[in-house]
């Protein structure tokens, strides 16, 4: 069994080192939040007083942040893990960042000799707390296998994108998609629902015709459609309305690096960041439906 430093114990970050936990490893855990941290030291993990007092001694190192800014400032800031890391050790980043920035700390860490892998991962809250989810990965096949078990004991499905910053490309492609699909399956829904239709019939005959897709048939946006989704228990614990922003201003991003063009993710973009700015940027990304029910319009 492995000394792993888990670093971001958030949403997704604190059940997947709950799971590494249940899996027989020996975890150091630190976050900002200390009742965060008092969570997992209540499962069994050592608190750390600080991000370099995890990681020294750990054989692997995992970190689970928000955005890029916070990876960056973790790994390459003024207190910057990089120098703190024992020799040897296998660090993995599973946070949606930009691929530039996961390049830059892959960049410091191979220059120290140390394997990386960017790991972002996909299947949610449900996911994490399961052990079921997805991960995308970017880096080197071999560090990938040396990786192997540790992200086997928090998910299911592993995917090698290619070399480093790879997964990241692959994660947001997914998430444009995802976001463009939950904001179309919203404007049919509502629009059935405008004309009388019964959204859960609606949902049915999509469902079974060409438009199709995972927004309407696993996490529907109409309120009461689907029992255990979102929109059921009011756009709460879920998938934020800012972190899509974040993952489609990343899109953006990399549209602009590959001097491609990227319309329908810059105006899901726009819709989210609006939906954000009327104070829905903590609910649920499926509360994109709100603006467009016919009773808020008129
Ligand atoms: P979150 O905001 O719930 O958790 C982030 C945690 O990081 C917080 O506890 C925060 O205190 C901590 N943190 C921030 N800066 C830190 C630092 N410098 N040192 C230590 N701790 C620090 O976010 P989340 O929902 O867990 O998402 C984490 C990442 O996973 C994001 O990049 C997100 O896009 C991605 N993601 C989220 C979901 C989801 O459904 N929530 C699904 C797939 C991917």
């Amino acid at each position: 069994m492995s000394h792993i430093a888990f670093i971001g114990l958030g949403n997704m970050g604190a059940p997947m080192a709950h799971n590494l936990l249940k899996a027989g490893h020996e975890l150091a855990v630190f976050d900002l939040s200390n009742s965060a941290v008092q969570g997992l030291a209540g499962a069994g993990a050592r608190p750390a007083p600080s991000a370099i007092a995890a990681v020294e001694g750990a054989s692997v190192v995992i970190s689970m942040l928000p955005a890029s800014t916070h990876v960056h400032g973790l790994y390459l800031g003024q207190q910057g893990i990089v120098p703190h890391i024992a020799d040897g050790a296998l660090v993995i980043d599973c946070s949606t960042i930009s691929a530039a920035t996961a390049q830059a700390v892959a960049a410091a860490l191979s220059a120290r000799g140390l394997q990386t892998l960017d790991a972002p991962v996909s299947g949610g809250t449900a996911g994490a707390a399961a052990g079921t989810l997805t991960f995308i990965v970017g880096g080197e096949a071999e560090t990938l296998e040396r990786a192997r078990p540790y992200l086997s004991a928090m998910g299911t499905n592993i995917f090698h994108a290619g070399g480093s910053g790879a997964g990241q490309v692959a994660k947001i492609c997914n998430n444009m998609l995802l976001g463009i699909l939950m904001a179309g399956t919203a404007e049919a829904l509502a629009l059935g629902a405008a004309h009388g239709l019964d959204p859960k019939v609606l949902s049915d005959i999509m469902g079974k015709s060409s438009g199709r897709n995972w927004a309407l048939e696993v996490y529907n946006p109409y309120p009461g459609v689907m029992e255990n989704a979102p929109a059921s228990r009011g756009y709460t614990g879920g998938f934020g309305v800012d972190l899509m922003h974040k993952d489609l201003g990343l899109a953006a991003e990399a549209a602009i690096a590959a001097r491609c063009a990227v319309p329908l993710g810059e105006l899901a973009r726009n819709l989210y960041g609006l939906h954000s700015l009327s104070g829905a940027g903590a609910m649920d990304f499926s509360s994109i439906i709100q603006p467009l029910l016919k009773d808020q319009l008129y």
